[in-house]
């Protein structure tokens, strides 16, 4: 799943190529078959490329907005205008052609177009939490909606984008690690402190690492105590190591206990966590 500073990434390296430019057409293969899509466009340019949540949302000038939601695999492609679209057309969601400008949006599971007005009545948009990444993140609101969770485990709550948007599976790990928390303890167990610190890091990194380029991101940077191996997927990524994401079986860099993992959710996320550091509370 994207985080959300990867959306505001994603969304920052398309500006440049959409705002302001006039559609030549847009297809929806998987979800408008018909080819309705390029009439409702036809004539109109791109305004703007909004980042919400893990949502994409490309508004166009005559009211509708091309929405669409990567989930774990989606991915968008920036090629030269009238270049060829590769791939599969089952994996093709949106192919949108503008001036100087091909893209191609593959494996996302929401791409679709809306009128502006109705993009309130979208659950999912509708019910996001506060935008950690927002100009006016509203913390006291993040934090309230985190504290009434409090049933739901720590894990589970900080993944919920209702609870607040942007935070995604590595950071959910890498969050409670820090900050020494339970993950699958319930919320009630942790003081307001305790969470409205969880918050600011959340924002703090998630911020840091919207930057565009990989060397000037900012990953969590573990300083090791104990000699450790890296995970070659870690350093695959170019950020790692991470403290415990992707890190089972390794040496906790505070404490050198085997990092665990476990399966967390209805949605079976993996939560990655050192026994050591981060005590049961439940
Ligand atoms: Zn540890």
């Amino acid at each position: 799943m994207p985080e959300g500073d990867s959306i505001h990434r994603l969304a920052r390296r398309l500006r440049p190529v959409l705002v302001g430019k006039r559609i030549a057409s847009l297809e929806l293969p998987r979800s408008d078959p018909g080819g309705r899509a390029s009439q409702t466009v036809a004539g109109s340019s791109v305004e703007a490329v909004e980042p919400r949540g893990k949502n994409l949302l490309i508004h166009l000038s005559n009211g509708w907005v091309l929405h669409t939601h990567l989930k774990m695999l989606g991915a968008w492609r920036v090629g030269a205008e009238g270049a060829p679209v590769r791939g599969s057309r089952d994996a093709i969601s949106v192919i949108l052609r503008v001036e100087g400008a091909t893209l191609v949006c593959y494996r996302a599971p929401v791409a679709r177009l809306l009128r502006a007005q109705d993009l309130r009545a979208v659950p999912d948009l509708a019910r996001l939490g506060p935008d950690l990444l927002g100009d006016s993140f509203d913390r006291a609101e993040a934090l309230a909606r985190l504290v009434a969770s409090a049933r739901r485990p720590l894990g589970v709550a900080l993944l919920d984008q209702r609870t607040m948007a942007g935070i995604g599976n590595v950071y959910k790990s890498e969050l409670c690690f820090e900050l020494r928390l339970d993950p699958f303890a319930p919320v009630a167990r942790f003081g307001e402190d305790e969470l409205g610190r969880l918050v600011d890091r959340a924002r703090e990194l998630l911020l840091a690492n919207v930057a565009p380029r990989p060397r000037d991101r900012v990953y969590p940077s573990p300083r090791p105590r104990v000699r450790v191996t890296r995970s070659p997927h870690a350093m695959a990524r170019g950020g790692g190591p991470l403290h415990v994401y992707d890190r089972r079986g390794l040496p906790c860099f505070r404490c050198a206990t085997p990092i665990e993992m476990r399966w967390q959710g209805e949605l079976l996320r993996s939560t990655y966590y050192c026994p050591t550091c981060q005590p049961s509370r439940r």
